[in-house]
């Protein structure tokens, strides 16, 4: 206990400012998630269109690393609906609809010291029937259709629905995005977001921090 004590006086704050300042790097990519460039490459995920690359539609493969390179902006969420009902307490249900695993593990780093979600009202349940919004990580898996929707409508009224990363948005190159079920008030991009760019979304979703 006493370690613990002694460790955190001498690490001193290591939590965000953000979003009452400007986001700290984190590590390389914790601000850098948007590619950005000219240059003739082949895109597997056709996410390169008149020389923009869509990161709703980048799978972060690598291919046009050179000619596009990551630039640093985090606010690049569609914010298609705010609930400011939610804005004091936001509570959070995800589900993972057939994710590689990373989205989730950026979703959760919201709750570790640095990012801290909780701090701005931001809690996640493991409970749909508790929940404010449907976060969605993963391309739509044939077999988590039911539980999507079944998740959906246990959800109390108001509810958002939100799509974090590629595969939530737009399938990605595996398939659907979450939109063959249901209309997503929020889109986060990247493949996967980083956590800054999921908070971003998230306290604005919610009216404010
Ligand atoms: S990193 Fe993204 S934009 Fe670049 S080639 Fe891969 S999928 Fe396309
Ligand atoms: S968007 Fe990228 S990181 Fe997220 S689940 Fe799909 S492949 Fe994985």
């Amino acid at each position: 206990m006493r370690n613990w004590v002694l460790r955190g006086v001498k690490k001193g704050r290591v939590t965000t400012r953000f979003p009452y300042g400007e986001p700290e790097s984190v590590s390389p990519w914790s601000t850098r998630p948007v590619r950005t460039g000219e240059g003739d490459v082949t895109c597997p995920a056709d996410a390169i269109e008149d020389g923009e690359v869509r990161m709703d539609r980048c799978i972060s493969c690598g291919r046009c690393s050179g000619p596009f390179s990551p630039e640093g902006k985090i606010d690049i969420s569609v914010i298609g609906r705010v609930e400011k009902r939610f804005r004091k307490s936001f509570t959070v249900f995800v589900i993972d609809t057939g994710s590689c695993g990373a989205c989730n593990l950026e979703v959760k780093t919201l709750s570790n010291p640095i990012y801290d979600a909780h701090r701005l009202g931001i809690n996640f349940t493991s409970t749909p029937r508790h929940a404010d919004a449907l976060l969605v990580v993963g391309t739509l898996a044939e077999g988590m259709k039911e539980p999507l929707m079944r998740a959906y409508e246990a959800m109390p009224e108001p509810k958002l629905v939100m799509a974090a990363g590629t595969c939530a948005i737009s399938g990605g190159i595996l398939g659907e995005g979450v939109s063959g079920l249901l209309k997503a008030d929020v889109l986060i991009p990247g493949c996967p977001p980083t956590p800054f760019t999921i908070l971003d979304a998230l306290v604005k979703a919610k009216g404010g921090p």
